[in-house]
């Protein structure tokens, strides 16, 4: 079956040519142009994949975003036009799963497009984790593979689904040190070309925000000079 893409955006003109692109590449597009007439797409249709801008009438996209975490764990990709929002969205918790800066690039976001889907239909990364499921403990940390949670000293720690994503697969590979690149293909599924390891960055500081004492001096989410990240055996 055709998967089916919303695309939320107030730029008519924006709206109707990537329209016209995805159309061209096989996917069923509706279109929303303001806020809240996307979040009630998104919350009354069934979608594969979200395209949200942020500068929308009515409601921004971050609310509409947060809004449809509530109830769905459709991929959310963010079209963003300033540097600046791109920060907001990195720093934010919105449960996003992406963002991709406009002026966009065809063959980049179909990209992206394509690892969103192909990883929420439970084609990639989810195949690894199960061979471990079950409870993964490292030091403090509960990783609990098969309700997708994770414990500090039995206190639920709440995180994005990306960020899961991110520290499980890190948990299931515990000791083991992995580069921005390689992080981006196992938890984003995009090839090296069309990633930005500034993503990855921005993931661990959110996550050990939240998992260590001191994040200055880090005792699970440790950096490997010259290498990536690794989740420290304890
Ligand atoms: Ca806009």
């Amino acid at each position: 079956m055709e998967k089916r893409i919303l695309i939320v955006e107030d730029e008519k003109n924006i709206a109707k040519v990537l329209a016209y692109n995805l159309k061209k590449e096989g996917y069923d597009i509706d279109i929303a142009y303001d806020g809240e007439e996307g979040l009630g797409k998104a919350l009354s249709e069934e979608f594969d994949l979200i395209l949200l801008d942020i500068m929308l009438p009515k409601m921004n996209g971050f609310e509409v975003c947060e809004r449809i975490r509530r109830t769905s764990q459709v991929p959310i990709i963010f079209l963003t036009a300033r540097e600046e929002e791109k920060d907001k969205i990195l720093g934010l918790d919105t449960g996003a799963d992406d963002y991709v800066t406009k002026p966009y690039k065809q063959l980049e976001l179909m990209s992206r497009i394509r690892a969103n889907i192909r990883r929420s239909s439970g084609e990639v990364v989810t195949e690894r984790r199960t061979e471990a499921a079950g409870v993964i403990t490292v030091g403090e940390l509960e990783i609990d593979t098969e309700h997708y949670a994770v414990r500090k000293n039995g206190e639920p720690i709440e995180l994005s689904k990306k960020d899961y994503d991110f520290i499980a697969f890190l948990a299931v590979n515990v000791g083991k040190a992995y580069s921005r690149e390689d992080l981006l293909k196992e938890i984003w599924g995009y090839d090296n070309y069309y990633g930005d390891i500034h993503t990855v960055d921005v993931t661990v500081c959110r996550i050990r925000n939240k998992i260590e004492k001191d994040t200055s001096k880090p005792e699970y989410l440790m950096t490997k000079r010259g290498v990536g990240y690794y989740l420290c055996k304890r």
